[in-house]
């Protein structure tokens, strides 16, 4: 299996630390307002990647961090006038809520920054200790220079990075590219104690402190978008190496940015979608076929045609589905055994999936699966149940849980919870009749035998209702 790595710039053979598990990292939400469409490229992409590493037989432990100490929590909270822990508490809420409705996997860990905050302090002190880190005035700064292979992963050297970057200027630093490791308590901020005096982490220290917390000191993946190369991850990589003096992370991988007009969705642009108003008009499945349509790399611009064709695409599979669940329910072991080739589709699959999450060509290939299987059903009147027992399992293991652009669960419920109470009101209805024509006892014996099978009537002037237990 190849990824590409942000780290050699190139696609590199995957070997996990350990054989059957993989730990993978990505930078989750600052929790201070509802996440755009963009935040959700990143978390769906990493999502698949996580899940066709299951595919393939790994476990793994995904981790995604929860910031919800930063300053634009604070300044939401003085806009609202709530303490900071409020707003943070609502939106990280609102945020899991979202995420489930997009169909993502719950994470191994969802760390959150506040709960890891003596780990972050260790971690700080550890640095001071080895004359890495210094204190001026209760603020804690990260010394640059003192790390040789600072810009290693953004491919830049110090005096590139600083001409590049829009850096704050603060009479504190030594460097204009030193950053924040502790920040000292402001009047009404939240703030703990430390050694520093009363203050609150940097962001950066953050997931060096939960990564190594929650994976161990070396990890196998760790992502995010591409915004987040530098300084994040480069500041990440400076803390953590210098801190335990090993490699921090195997594969480095970062997801392009969901355009709008070819800019950016940001919250600072204000040209964003939030994913909860998208999921209004389009499912979680049209959403995610439409990120997975792009290598999670590039960039995608958002567009209401693209959005529509997901859609079109998502229904043409869950017809499919829809009809080999009929099929299933009426066919038997009568008809043809049609020569259909299942193994050459997860071979295919999986050949492009293996190079670097080529999930576009993931995507072609069920396409392909979806036409050929059509095309089966049409030229057949009776086609053995072996068939159709196939044909979903691939579309179960591939559509469903690797890419998640299908539903086949919520099919099955609901259709099938849509028949059963159908059949339960066709008996009431039965019963009703039955009462006027004074056939008491079969009346009572519907009565009674749906309430072996935990299906409770109710008798009132109106009529008849029924509850489940
Ligand atoms: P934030 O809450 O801004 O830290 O973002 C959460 C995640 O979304 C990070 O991995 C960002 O890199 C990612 N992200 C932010 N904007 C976009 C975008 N327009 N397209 C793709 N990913 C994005
Ligand atoms: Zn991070």
């Amino acid at each position: 299996m190849l990824i590409y790595n942000t780290l050699s710039r190139k696609k590199e053979e995957f070997h996990p630390i350990h054989p059957d598990f993989v730990t993978m990292y990505v930078c989750g939400p600052t929790v201070y307002d509802f996440f755009h469409i963009g935040n959700a490229r990143s978390f769906i992409m990493a999502d698949i990647i996580r899940r066709y590493l299951e595919f393939k037989g790994f476990k793994v432990k995904f981790t995604m961090n929860i910031t919800d100490v930063d300053d634009n929590i604070i300044k939401k909270s003085i806009q609202e006038k709530k303490p900071a822990s409020e707003v943070a508490a609502y939106y990280a809420q609102a945020f899991f809520d979202d995420m489930k409705k997009l169909k993502v996997s719950a994470a191994t860990f969802n760390p959150r920054a506040t709960n890891h905050i003596e780990t972050m302090i260790n971690l700080i002190s550890d640095l001071e200790k080895k004359g890495i880190a210094y204190n001026v005035n209760g603020n804690v700064f990260f010394d640059v220079s003192k790390f040789n292979e600072y810009g290693k992963l953004s491919g830049k050297n110090i005096n590139e990075l600083e001409a590049g970057a829009r850096i704050e200027i603060n009479d504190e630093k030594k460097n204009p590219l030193d950053f924040a490791l502790w920040k000292k308590a402001k009047e009404g901020e939240p703030s703990w104690d430390s050694p520093w005096g009363k203050g609150r982490p940097g962001w950066h220290i953050e997931c060096s402190a939960m990564s190594t917390n929650l994976l161990g000191k070396t990890i196998d993946i760790h992502a995010g978008g591409n915004d987040l190369i530098f300084p994040h991850h480069e500041n990440e990589i400076a803390q953590s190496e210098s801190a335990f003096e090993q490699k921090f992370v195997n594969y480095w991988m970062h997801f392009g940015f969901l355009n709008i007009q070819n800019e950016k969705m940001s919250k600072s642009l204000g040209n964003f979608f939030t994913a909860r108003e998208i999921l209004t008009k389009y499912s979680a499945e049209a959403i995610r076929l439409f990120f997975s349509q792009t290598y999670y790399g590039g960039p995608l611009n958002f567009s209401d045609e693209l959005l529509d064709s997901a859609q079109k695409g998502a229904e043409k599979i869950i017809n499919l589905a829809e009809k080999i669940e009929h099929s299933l329910k009426a066919a038997t072991d009568d008809g043809v055994n049609p020569d259909f080739n299942f193994q050459k589709y997860y071979d295919d699959f999986a050949k492009v999936m293996d190079d670097d999450f080529n999930t576009p060509q993931g995507v072609a290939v069920i396409f392909d699966f979806v036409k050929a299987v059509n095309k089966i059903i049409s030229d057949n009147e009776k086609i053995k149940i072996q068939f159709f027992v196939d044909a979903k399992k691939f579309l179960k293991g591939v559509a469903d849980n690797v890419l998640g652009i299908i539903s086949l669960e919520q099919l099955g419920k609901s259709s099938e919870g849509i028949l059963e109470d159908d059949l339960i009101k066709l008996l009431i209805g039965v019963r009703e009749t039955l009462k006027k024509e004074k056939n008491f006892s079969l009346a009572d014996q519907i009565r009674n035998d749906l309430n072996k099978l935990g299906i409770l009537l109710e008798d009132s002037k109106s009529g008849t209702t029924f509850k489940k237990r």
